[in-house]
C-alpha cells in the first residue's frame, strides 16, 4: 500500500534521535509496535487520522512517524552491532511525518535513532550502517542524495550530538574503503613461525678431541691408581715416572696448542686431573 504522497526522487535522509529507551537488542516487532503506539498518540489523534501505512510485522495499520529505527543489535552478530529496523512497509513509496516540513517529508527517509543523543555521540559503526544502506541511492542519483538532521528543518535539538557527526556520515557514503579499513580492519595474519636454526656443529678441533680423550684416560688412571695403590702392586717410583711423563706430554701439547681458550681450558682440566693424581700419590706416601 502506498499513501500516494511521495514525490520522486527520494533524495534525502533525515536523522533523528527518539529520546527513548536505547532499545538494545529489541526484536523488530517490539520496536515497530513502540513507534506505532507513540506515533498514534502524537501525530494521528489516537487513530482518528489514518496513516495508510502497513505494519511490517502485523496485518495492521502502523502509526510510526519515521521509516527506520536505528538501534544497537548484536543478537545476529552483524558486523556493525546495530540494526536499521523498518517501521513501515515499502519505505521508498510512503511518506512519514518526521521532519516537520511537508515537502522535505515527501522526498526523504526519516531515521529515528533509539536513545537520547543530547550528551553523547553515536557509535561510528551505526553511522556506517546508515552509509552502507543508502550509498546505492547516492549512486543512483549521481551524488545528489542529501544527509540532514531534523534541526535543519525545525527549531529542535534533534538529533542532538549526531548532528555534528553528519559530515562523517557523508564521508562514509563517499569513501567506504577508507572507513571499512578503519572500522573493520582485517585481522592480522598470524606470522608463520620461523624454524629455529639448528646450532651449527662446532667444527671438530683435532687437538681438543685428543686432549679430551687423554683427560678421560687420566681420569681412568686415577681410579686404576687407587686400586693399584691399595693393592701395593706398583712402586712409588713407577707412579712418579708415569705422572711426570703425563705432565710433560700435556705441557708440550699446551705449548703446541697456542692460544684458543677451549684449548687452554682443556689443558687446565688436564692439570687439575694431574693434581688429583698427585693427591692420590701423596696419600700413598703417607701410608
Ligand atoms: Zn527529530
Amino acid at each position: 500500500m502506498a499513501d500516494g504522497h511521495r514525490k520522486y526522487p527520494v533524495n534525502r535522509t533525515v536523522m533523528h534521535h527518539a529520546v527513548s529507551d536505547d532499545m538494545v537488542n529489541w526484536a523488530d516487532i517490539k520496536v515497530q509496535d513502540w513507534f506505532s503506539v507513540v506515533g498514534k498518540s502524537r501525530g494521528y489523534k489516537n487513530g482518528a487520522l489514518r496513516s495508510y501505512h502497513n505494519h511490517p510485522s502485523r496485518s495492521v495499520e502502523t502509526y510510526a512517524m519515521a521509516h527506520f529505527c536505528l538501534h544497537r543489535y548484536t543478537k545476529d552478530k552483524n558486523k556493525y552491532g546495530w540494526r536499521l529496523t523498518p517501521l513501515i512497509k515499502d519505505v521508498w513509496n510512503n511518506v512519514t511525518w518526521h521532519a516537520s516540513n511537508w515537502p522535505i517529508n515527501q522526498q526523504s527517509i526519516g531515521i529515528e535513532t533509539a536513545g537520547n543523543y543530547v550528551n553523547k555521540r553515536l557509535d561510528e559503526k551505526a553511522l556506517m550502517l546508515v552509509a552502507d544502506t543508502f550509498r546505492f541511492k547516492d549512486k543512483q542519483l549521481k551524488g545528489k542524495f542529501w544527509i540532514n538532521g531534523h534541526k535543519d528543518f525545525a527549531a529542535t535539538a534533534c538529533p542532538g550530538q549526531i548532528y555534528g557527526q553528519l559530515p562523517i556520515l557523508i564521508d562514509m557514503i563517499n569513501n567506504p574503503t577508507k572507513w571499512n579499513k578503519k572500522l573493520f580492519p582485517a585481522p592480522k595474519p598470524k606470522p608463520t613461525p620461523k624454524p629455529t636454526p639448528k646450532p651449527k656443529p662446532t667444527p671438530a678441533n683435532p687437538l681438543i678431541e685428543k686432549l679430551t680423550k687423554e683427560n678421560e684416560d687420566l681420569k681412568k688412571k686415577i681410579v686404576e691408581m687407587d686400586v693399584e695403590i691399595s693393592g701395593d702392586n706398583k712402586t712409588i717410583e713407577a707412579l712418579k715416572i708415569r705422572i711426570s711423563a703425563l705432565e710433560k706430554k700435556l705441557k708440550q701439547q699446551g705449548e703446541n696448542a697456542g692460544i684458543p681458550k677451549d684449548t687452554t681450558d682443556k689443558i687446565n682440566e688436564s692439570h687439575s686431573i694431574l693434581k688429583k693424581i698427585w693427591d692420590v700419590f701423596k696419600r700413598m706416601l703417607n701410608k
